[in-house]
């Protein structure tokens, strides 16, 4: 099966201002926040993108939509690459991939109703206005949110936070996307509404057979959205593989240290420490070799001098480590 998105060797990194010594010794220092990533995306996939803030996941889901541009390296949908489009052929891609905004409060107008906020995108895109109100009160419907009436001429801040997701969702989906990237869909939502929007996710994607990227921090959270599971570390992946597998047999050191973050449900179960400790290095002075080595707890001499590849092992993960090369 073909890819629908597909990226090759992908960086993408965001200069600093210099300090006078970096100006005087002629550096040009820059955030690393994705370095040689590839990662094909097969049509109407699931896929999650983990990893802890600074990782490159959000990044990574701009670049696979065009809202930013890569520094090297190539991102293709659809066989088509994304660096060159313009004008119709841009709005075209546009039409198809949609972004889900983190945070619901903030992805809205606060001057525009929820009717011409969902419709907005249907006017970009050139739809005739005689159809809005049809597809926005179809969208409206998918979202679970049909009795339309009650909302259309509210705003925003009349909303409770899981209503306003659901309708930063019909906004993403009024133009019947075949792409939708949901930036940490739930984290900014009570967790008492968390579970309904995640049960929406899935019919939305399983309905519409849509092709979706999930990036989240939270490995529980996305293992039951996504049949795969790409794990990030300070802008590279370091695993790849079916989120079954990975959360039964992680491979990576650090997927390990995912995994066992995740809650149990049981409170009084006994759970094992984290096996690594401290945070995420400077995205700008990245470690030499395996980025991880600062915190892994089996970096050994190799580590330090060469930068593991990413490579599939026998049970069907690609893994970044020299202990699985
Ligand atoms: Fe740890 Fe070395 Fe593997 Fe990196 S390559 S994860 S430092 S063992």
């Amino acid at each position: 099966m073909s890819a629908l998105v597909e990226l090759r060797d992908v960086v993408k990194h965001f200069p600093v201002s210099r300090s006078l010594g970096e100006i005087v010794r002629g550096r040009h220092p820059a955030v690393r926040a994705l370095d040689g990533v590839s990662l094909e995306i097969g049509a109407s996939d699931a896929v999650a993108v983990v990893g802890e803030s600074g990782c490159g996941k959000t990044t990574l889901g701009r670049l696979m939509l065009k809202l930013t541009e890569p520094s090297a390296g190539a991102i293709t949908f659809d066989g088509t690459a994304l660096g060159g489009l313009s004008g119709a052929s841009l709005r075209a891609f546009r039409r198809q991939a949609q972004l889900v905004f983190q945070n619901p409060f903030d992805a809205l107008n606060p001057r525009f109703t929820i009717y011409r906020a969902v419709a907005e995108p249907l006017l970009n895109a050139g739809i005739p206005r005689a159809e809005h109100a049809d597809r926005v009160a179809q969208a409206f419907r998918r979202v679970h949110l049909p009795d339309l009436e009650r909302y259309l001429d509210r705003y925003p801040h009349q909303l409770s936070g899981g209503q306003l997701q659901r309708v930063v969702l019909a906004r993403a989906l009024v133009l019947a996307p075949r792409f939708l990237v949901a930036d940490e869909p739930v984290s900014m939502l009570d967790v008492s509404v968390r579970a309904g929007i995640l049960a929406l996710l899935r019919e939305v994607r399983d309905d519409m057979g849509l092709t979706a990227v999930y990036i989240s921090h939270d490995l529980a959270l996305v293992r039951y959205l996504c049949e795969r599971t790409v794990v990030m570390y300070l802008g590279t992946m370091v695993e790849d593989g079916p989120t079954a597998e990975i959360v039964r047999n992680p491979r990576h050191p650090y997927t390990r240290a995912l995994v066992a973050a995740v809650p149990v449900p049981d409170a009084d179960q006994a759970r094992a420490p984290l096996p690594i400790a401290g945070n995420v290095p400077d995205a700008r002075e990245p470690p030499s070799g395996c980025r991880f080595r600062d915190r892994c707890p089996h970096a050994f001499a190799r580590c330090a001098e060469e930068a593991p590849a990413l490579r599939e092992t026998a049970d069907g993960h690609r893994v970044a480590c020299h202990l699985d090369n």
